[in-house]
């Protein structure tokens, strides 16, 4: 850990009444804006989405990410949303057990819905922060003395700092660093993830079927009720639109056509799915991820893709270094983004590697009908992910 701490003295002498605009009401954006709304900072967030959006794949909080969860008084109603799943069951394509995935193989020291713990973020913050739901950053002109932002809706403001935490596809990134193709790199591969009632009769448990070049997974939340399906294939870049939800059921659908056990009846029940998400499975790589008074966070500067399983450890302790580095030089915003882009670079680093070495080991293994995931290769991505965890614990302030 640093030695840095947010303590009285550490804080400004005089009140700190900077406007920052955040954009993205996800993880990263709601822990950045109620760390900075804590200590002062006049603090906007602006989400295109007309609410914060439900479902999404489990997330799993390791190391640092629990103590900042702890510092916004959070982990109660964190711990009531747990998954609570133990061993996972390895299933053949008729959907006998093959093998066994321990619990602690697969989620962190939490695991919880995604949508969950992002309400419960959103709720965190309280009225100290001003949401602007619906609309979304069109411009920005960064000047040395503040920046002046346009917004879909016509409306411009000025701020004294722009934060971009809209996710992989962050249009903040588009408009202060240049197009996604440069920085967004694919892994060769998709994934779809939505919630259907638990009609696999499954209790705090998951399962995993490995296809050649497909996998199929499945797990319980919300007591049992109802189950996460997470769908995922190895393609080239594919071309679709990407608000065109039934165009993206079919590339799924045709995915798994040939598969029978109880898949047909499980795409079926996608059609009727409110919680659809279907993404490239990708990370995001930037030689920069600050510039001038715009910084990025969370997957928008360092994805590292859901298959490293740290993307929302590292989205949270990213957000609170961030934060952090903001707070204590109030009067040097250049020199406060340039320590956090250093703070954080080694943990962005490993969770990317952590996701390459993750999708050989659980989602595409070499051999996709071994009864057994090799000890080695367990303990390989096991091994990397525990320097992950360091690496953001050192990156993290104490709260
Ligand atoms: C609904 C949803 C479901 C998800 N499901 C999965 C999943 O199944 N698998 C997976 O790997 N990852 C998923 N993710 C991504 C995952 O949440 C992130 O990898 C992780 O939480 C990192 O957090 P983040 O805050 O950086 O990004 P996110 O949690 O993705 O948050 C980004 C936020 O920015 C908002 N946003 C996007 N564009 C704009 C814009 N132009 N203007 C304003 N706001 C904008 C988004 O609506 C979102 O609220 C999902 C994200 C969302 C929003």
């Amino acid at each position: 850990m640093t030695e840095r701490e947010f303590t009285p003295a550490h804080r400004a002498a005089e009140p700190d009444n900077r406007r920052v605009l955040i954009s993205g009401a996800g993880i990263a954006g709601t822990v950045a804006a109620y760390l900075l709304a804590r200590a002062g900072l006049r603090v906007t967030v602006v989400e295109r989405a007309p609410a914060v959006r439900a479902g999404g794949n489990a997330v799993d909080l390791r190391g640092a990410a629990v103590n900042v969860m702890t510092a916004m008084d959070v982990l109660d109603p964190i711990r009531a949303r747990q998954t609570g799943n133990g061993a996972m069951h390895r299933i053949d394509r008729d959907g006998n057990t093959i093998a066994m995935l321990p619990a602690d193989a697969m989620a962190g020291d939490i695991e919880l819905p995604r949508g969950d713990l992002n309400a419960i973020l959103l709720a965190a913050t309280g009225t100290g922060v001003d949401y602007l739901f619906g609309d979304s950053i069109t411009a920005l002109d960064d000047t040395p003395d503040a920046v002046d932002v346009t917004f879909d809706s016509g409306a411009h403001r000025t701020f004294d700092l722009v934060i971009g935490a809209d996710g992989l596809h962050s249009r903040t990134r588009a408009l202060a660093f240049g197009p996604e193709s440069a920085y967004v790199h694919h892994l060769g591969c998709y994934q779809a993830h939505f919630t259907i009632p638990n009609t696999l009769g499954l209790t705090h448990t998951g399962l995993l079927m490995n296809l050649p070049g497909r996998t199929f997974g499945c797990y319980t939340i919300h007591e049992n009720r109802e189950v996460v399906l997470g769908w995922f294939f190895r393609s080239a870049a594919l071309t679709y639109d990407r608000h065109d939800t039934a165009a993206q059921q079919l590339l799924v659908a045709d995915a798994f056509a040939d598969v029978d056990w109880r898949i047909p009846e499980l795409l079926d029940a996608m059609r009727d799915s409110e919680d659809f998400y279907f993404d490239p499975i990708s990370q995001v790589v930037m030689p920069e991820i600050r510039g001038g008074r715009v910084a990025l966070v969370g997957d928008a500067a360092f994805a590292p893709s859901l298959i490293s399983g740290v993307g929302a450890t590292l989205a949270i302790v990213g957000a609170a270094a961030l934060a952090d580095e903001i707070i204590s030089a109030p009067a040097d915003i250049e020199s406060a983004l340039t320590r956090y882009q250093k703070r954080v670079a080694e943990m962005a680093t490993l969770g990317r590697e952590l996701a390459v070495r993750s999708k050989d080991w659980f989602i595409f293994p070499k051999d996709a009908t071994a009864h057994r995931i090799t000890q080695s290769a367990e303990d390989r991505v096991h091994a990397l992910r525990e320097e992950v965890v360091a690496a953001a614990n050192q990156a993290c302030p104490h709260l």
